[in-house]
């Protein structure tokens, strides 16, 4: 995107470095884009022959207006995080759920699994969304606030005809013996090692999955507890480099190398 470059984040480093690998001469820049500015940096990205870009927080939801057609997945989320030019329209797609997704059939395949996921904001709606599509058997929605809550489960029941109920959280959640997956997808614990998650520990069963969609810190204090109580874990940082990968088979149509791109997040943030 456009505006004022910044110093680089992890998705350019292991970005670039996946391009060079590939033998693609491309670039990909990070830049600051003001909220109120959107509508001219994507109006820029089409002048200047973008071939796509990522989106973050405030613009996932904003720039849905401006593009000229959104993925189903996209659609159902309400919001877009990598945009690509296609026989000169620009697309909207959402590839963090898939990116969970991918990240967690290295342990376990969601298909007929019951899941929790705690929190409803746009990590937590992209992950939902993309198991209820992948044929979770059960998807339960803990979060502080009961609207959002409400309406992600509502959203999961009506357009997908998933298996799906709210939970509203109060003090500690203690996580379901019969669940499969627990994913915290909410921003706790972000830069910041020693916060909980509020939920009881002394719930957590070795057959459980625990996820973590924070990556700073990749060892987060939940899967750190997760651990001790002989769970499967799974850290943010396959997320954030699946959701990479699917973002340039989209605007490549190539593989990447997802294990370069590991190595490179985990460089670039130095675990
Ligand atoms: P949002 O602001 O959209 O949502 C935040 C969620 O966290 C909401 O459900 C919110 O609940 C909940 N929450 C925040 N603080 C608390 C608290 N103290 N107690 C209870 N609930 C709380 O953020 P995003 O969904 O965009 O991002 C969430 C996290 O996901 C971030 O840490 C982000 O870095 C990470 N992320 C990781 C990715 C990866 O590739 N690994 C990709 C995308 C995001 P409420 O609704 O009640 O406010």
């Amino acid at each position: 995107m456009f505006g004022q470059p910044v110093a680089g984040n992890p998705t350019q480093y292991m970005m670039e470095k996946a391009f060079a690998d590939a033998g693609l001469e491309w670039r990909y820049l990070t830049l600051e884009v003001a909220a109120e500015d959107l509508a001219d940096a994507v109006r820029g990205m089409r002048a200047m022959g973008f071939r796509g870009g990522n989106l973050t927080v405030p613009h996932k939801v904003a720039v849905l207006p401006l593009l000229d057609g959104l993925s189903p997945a996209a659609e159902l989320m309400g919001a877009v995080n990598t945009v690509h030019r296609q026989d000169g329209k620009l697309l909207g797609e959402n590839t963090d759920g898939k990116g969970f997704v991918e990240s967690l059939r290295g342990v376990t395949d969601p298909s007929g699994k019951k899941i929790v996921v705690l929190g409803a904001g746009g990590a937590a709606r992209a992950i939902a969304v993309e198991l209820a599509l992948a044929g979770a058997a059960e998807i339960t929605i803990v979060n502080r606030s009961a609207d959002r809550g409400q309406a992600l489960a509502a959203l999961l029941v009506e357009k997908l005809q998933a298996q799906a109920a709210f939970v509203p959280w109060e003090k500690e959640y203690a996580p379901p013996e019969e669940a499969d997956v627990i994913v915290n997808a909410t921003s706790i614990g972000l830069n910041s090692p020693q916060t909980r998650v509020p939920i009881a520990a002394a719930a957590l069963r070795p057959h459980h999955v625990v996820a973590d969609v924070v990556f700073n810190p990749a060892q987060t204090r939940l899967l750190r507890e997760a651990q001790e109580r002989g769970c499967t874990t799974l850290d943010g940082l396959g997320m954030l480099v699946n959701q990479a990968v699917t973002a340039f088979r989209i605007w490549t149509g190539r593989d990447p190398n997802a294990a370069l791109m590991r190595d490179a997040v985990e460089e670039f943030l130095g675990v």
